[in-house]
């Protein structure tokens, strides 16, 4: 059984294209995060998933 609220999700940094491993069990929505490479604050937990984030899962469509 597996939750989607356990994945590990990538975030693509927009600034300088790092790709950040972010546990999504680890962290709240509401946790702010920043690319581990040049600190781009990425926004919230919650925001940053949805804008700059990929399911493994997920492929993106239209892209
Ligand atoms: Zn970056």
């Amino acid at each position: 059984m597996t939750s989607p609220d356990f994945e590990t999700h990538k975030i693509i940094c927009p600034e300088c294209g790092t790709v950040n491993s972010v546990m999504s069990n680890a962290i709240m929505v509401t946790t702010p995060i920043d690319c581990s490479k040049c600190r781009l604050p990425l926004g919230m937990w919650g925001e940053a998933r949805t804008k700059y984030g990929t399911l493994p899962a997920a492929l993106p469509e239209g892209a």
